[in-house]
């Protein structure tokens, strides 16, 4: 094993010394896949020996530069100083009690910090503090699910509208919001009754034919979407999407649930990515960042829908103390800087993707907003290729959509880092042309 420090690696330069897989690699993995559920994906054979800011350390000793941020949740990059020793004072004082049935300090703050953080919008957009509270889960997937229940809970109604294109996680709940990719649901079913499914982008369907048609809206509890799509292909939606599904929550008495697992905690360049659409929702499903990939989720709510009581809802341990104290730290990076540096960066490192791959035959598109940069290719074969020859050439990127690449480097990635990615991923595709 290397003894480089964290520094050493957090500055190196990509270096891929071995074919890939490397030997140990090769032997690591061949021996590990023997015990683990053949549901997981695996999409380069990358066996991680540990990792620094925005490098990789494969146990081969290669050296790669992760462009999709452990699926966009590194936020702060891998092992940020000041991460691990928040996590490890923590860790030395209390690891576990419980938060459904137990107070510790962590659990409050981060509430109000994150409600904090989503009354700012309600006063940019509303004029006024709406006031918030938080349910603290494991993943994000769970905080869809206490998102479904809450809403249920909250309208006395049953249906769910969710979008085509979406993907809100794998729980039962979840699930049945999914619609990214048809194996996510194969052989699964029956999944939950009531949710319909839109077009995303198309809030007229709902008018015009959902509720016509399918459903009458006094039976809808939730419209949920991502404000932007991330799974399903890092597409951004045009404001009046957003702002036409609020005027019909507000018309109907229908919940409005932003799932920003993936676009919020300052990947688009603001906190949230309901900031840039000027959109209040009722509530905010959070994960991925939050904790810079330590496993916590939240649900925050306006706290006016917040209304069930004591042993509605609960997690053994959901707001663990030692991923809150990452979420704190995390927080505490983005109020000071990583926030702004997203869309600072994201712009400089979108312009350099569109001047390079622009005009290229393969390309169809570049877009995004900050660090959450797609690039549509002309089929998914294309896609599929570009990807692990990114692999091979040390740069870590991950397919979204039905051909798309998706770039969600950690929030500290410098403007040098990010030209220097942007150069290397255009002279993937180029040569692909
Ligand atoms: N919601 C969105 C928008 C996501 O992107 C994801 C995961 O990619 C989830 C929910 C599920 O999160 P988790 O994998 O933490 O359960």
């Amino acid at each position: 094993m290397s003894t480089e420090t964290f520094e050493a690696l957090a500055r190196s330069p990509i270096r891929i010394a071995t074919a890939l897989p490397g030997p140990k690699a090769a032997t690591m993995i061949a021996a590990a896949k023997e015990h683990m559920s053949p549901s997981l994906i695996h999409v380069y054979p990358l066996m991680v020996q540990r990792a620094a800011g925005c490098m990789v350390q494969d146990i081969d000793d290669n050296i790669f530069f992760d462009a999709q941020a452990g699926v966009a949740a590194a936020a702060t990059g891998h092992c940020h100083p000041r991460i691990v020793d928040a996590m490890n004072k923590q860790a030395k004082t209390l690891v576990h009690i419980c938060g459904t049935d137990f107070f510790y300090p962590g659990y409050g703050e981060l509430s109000a910090r994150l409600g904090g953080h989503a009354d700012a919008l309600s006063l940019a957009v509303l004029g006024k503090r709406v006031g918030w509270q938080t349910f603290l889960t494991n993943s994000g997937t769970e905080a869809v699910e206490a998102a479904l229940k809450l809403c249920r809970f909250a309208t006395r109604r049953t249906d769910i509208i969710a979008f085509r294109g979406g993907f809100h996680g794998r729980t039962y709940g979840s699930l049945s919001l999914t619609a990214s990719k048809a194996k996510y649901r194969k052989h699964f079913g029956p999944l939950l009754a009531g949710v319909h499914h839109a077009p995303y982008g198309d809030a007229g369907f709902i008018e015009k034919q959902l509720f016509p048609r399918t459903v009458n809206p006094s039976d809808v509890a939730a419209i949920v979407v991502e404000p932007v799509l991330g799974e399903g292909g890092y597409i951004v939606p045009e404001a009046a999407f957003l702002q036409q599904l609020r005027a019909i929550c507000d018309q109907h008495g229908i919940m409005l649930v932003f799932d920003e697992v993936q676009s919020g905690m300052g990947r688009t360049g603001r906190m949230f990515a309901a900031e840039h659409f000027g959109v209040v929702p009722d509530m905010f499903t959070l994960a991925k960042g939050l904790a810079s990939g330590m496993p916590l989720g939240a649900l925050v709510a306006r706290k006016n829908v917040m209304t069930w009581p004591p042993g509605s809802h609960g997690s053994t341990c959901g707001g663990n103390p030692v991923c809150i104290a990452s979420a704190l730290a995390t927080l505490d990076l983005l109020e000071t800087g990583l926030v702004e540096a997203s869309e600072r960066v994201g712009n400089g490192f979108a312009a350099k993707l569109q001047e390079g791959l622009a005009h290229l035959p393969n390309v169809v598109e570049v877009r995004g907003l900050g660090l959450m940069l797609g690039v549509e290719l002309s089929t998914d074969d294309e896609a599929d290729r570009i990807a692990q020859e990114c692999y091979a050439r040390g740069l870590l990127v991950l397919e979204c959509g039905d051909k798309a690449i998706r770039l969600s480097p950690p929030l500290i990635i410098t403007e040098s880092q990010a030209q220097m990615a942007a150069e290397l991923f255009v002279s993937v595709v180029a040569k692909h042309a």
